[in-house]
């Protein structure tokens, strides 16, 4: 083997610090680590600290982000660069350097506020909306915040449990500031871990047990602990930011939106929608859209007035709650355009050839900890147990509101509804009817109520039919309400189409 001194670096410590002593083989030099800088998947040099590493990593996010920005690139492109180009990068310099806590909040700030331009959301929109996967609207980005710190408690934990003795007994310090300790998460986490195991998981609001994670901290692994670990990391970051969420009055009300779904946009879902669609969105359901009582918040005017009835005019007075709007029909425009999307399924369902009449047969709950008896649901709900089903959509009852309840008040909708409708179940049944009665609830954002999904499932329209029904009613709602705020100060008969 022979030596090559100009690939070798010499660093030369003496009473604790760093002294210029240069070296020489056969004559040729070994240079210094402060004239070149090693780079082993991190810098070092003379300074024996990552401060300056620290310092170039923001300068180069604050260039990643510039150069994307300038790309002229539309914007949904561009959070997909931050997201799966610029993160990723990003990540592996928090891993190898010391970078404080408050340095990364910092760096989180910037990729933010670029993100907001580029999904076309106003400055005030909380990073709760970017970030959070437990609101009502879930986007595919990450914080850094988060990953940063989920990135190190990996690390800590690989040390901690290295096959290698010497590398599990080095005590390696990972630090990371003043503000944040990846030892006390950890302890957090594992505590949490252990309580769950005793008390059994919560279910997070009506969906949950399905997802929830069923490893028990208990009786896993290493490799599963390490993995059960992280996963709560990100748990308990989502649950800080819920209580963030919740003392947020305007942007955090969709936590009151007990029975709205849950929307989580992939990237394959926001490549298809128009930027104006996405932005509606994402405005409309955190409620920072233009408004005039909005407006006036932001001192941008001094009059709250809706034009058509000059009562003050918020977001919801204008997509479902203004007297002059519906009388004028706009809003049972709305309803029609989407009571045409499900009459245009059940129609379909009904004209489906039937095998047989076939009778019902339920699933019964079962209680977390026992086994289910597992029934197979058979036939195809309500519409296979007949051949001669009629469908009559009544366009007069419910308009108001019925079908497009303020995802605030979807269950008040909901209970309004099953009274509305007792007479004529009542009138139905003295005929010697049979009937099933089924209130369902689309939100003028576009989220639908977990009404509508059972309601579909007892009719007997499941699978990728339910969820392409689902995706059109959305989207008939929401393109709607779009159109319904575009012409909110005009006239409407004008605008017929
Ligand atoms: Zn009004």
């Amino acid at each position: 083997m022979k030596v090559k001194p100009s690939k070798s670096r010499s660093l030369v410590i003496k009473n604790g610090k760093v002294k210029e002593v240069r070296f020489k083989i056969e004559g040729e030099a070994i240079p210094i680590v402060s004239e070149k800088p090693v780079n082993l998947g991190k810098f070092f040099n003379d300074t024996l600290t990552d401060r300056q590493n620290v310092k170039e990593t923001c300068r180069q996010l604050d260039e990643w982000m510039k150069t994307v920005d300038k790309s002229g690139l539309p914007g949904k492109y561009k959070a997909l660069i931050y997201q799966h180009g610029i993160l990723p990068r990003l990540l592996w310099s928090l891993l190898v350097y010391e970078v404080p806590m408050s340095t990364v909040e910092g760096m989180e700030t910037t990729a933010s506020r670029y993100l907001r331009r580029w999904l076309g959301v106003p400055r005030s929109f909380s990073s709760i909306g970017l970030y959070s996967s437990g609101t009502k609207l879930q986007l595919p980005l990450k914080s850094i915040t988060e990953e940063f710190k989920v990135t190190k408690v990996r690390q800590h934990l690989m040390l901690q449990n290295s096959k290698d003795e010497k590398v599990r007994t080095a005590k390696v310090d990972i630090r990371t500031g003043r503000k944040w300790s990846e030892k006390e998460t950890i302890q957090e986490a594992e505590s949490r871990l252990r309580h769950s195991d005793i008390v059994g998981r919560l279910a997070i609001g009506k969906q949950g047990l399905d997802v929830t994670p069923t490893a028990r901290w208990g009786t896993a692994s290493v490799e599963e602990r390490r993995s059960l670990v992280q996963r709560e990391v990100c748990a308990m970051e989502e649950d800080s930011r819920m209580v963030k969420a919740v003392g947020m009055k305007k942007q955090g009300s969709w936590v009151n939106w007990e029975n709205a779904r849950q929307v989580k946009l992939g990237w394959n879902n926001i490549w298809k929608m128009e930027p104006f669609r996405l932005q509606f969105k994402l405005k409309s359901v955190y409620d920072v859209l233009p408004s005039p009582t909005n407006l006036v918040t932001w001192g941008m005017t001094d009059d709250p007035k809706c034009v058509l009835c000059g009562k003050p005019a918020n977001l919801e007075h204008i997509l479902s709650a203004c007297s002059e709007a519906l009388k004028d029909g706009r809003y049972t425009w709305r309803h029609d355009r989407v009571l045409a999307s499900i009459a245009d399924t059940l129609e379909k369902g009904i004209k489906k050839p039937k095998k047989k009449a076939e009778s019902l047969r339920f699933v019964n709950f079962v209680k977390e900890g026992e086994k289910g008896h597992k029934v197979r649901v058979e036939g195809s709900g309500l519409l296979g147990t007949a051949t001669d089903w009629q469908m009559r959509t009544d366009n007069y009852y419910g308009i108001n509101s019925a079908m497009h309840a303020w995802e605030d008040r979807m269950e008040d909708a909901y209970e309004r509804k099953n009274l509305k409708y007792q007479d004529l179940l009542k009138d139905c049944q003295q005929n010697g009817w049979k009937v099933w009665f089924y209130a369902v609830e689309v939100g003028c954002r576009g989220f639908v109520g977990q009404s509508m999904w059972r309601a579909l499932r007892a009719i007997g329209i499941t699978g990728a039919e339910r969820r392409r029904l689902i995706g059109s009613l959305c989207r008939e709602a929401e393109s709607a309400s779009m159109w319904l705020w575009r012409r909110r100060a005009d006239k409407w008969k004008d605008n017929k189409h």
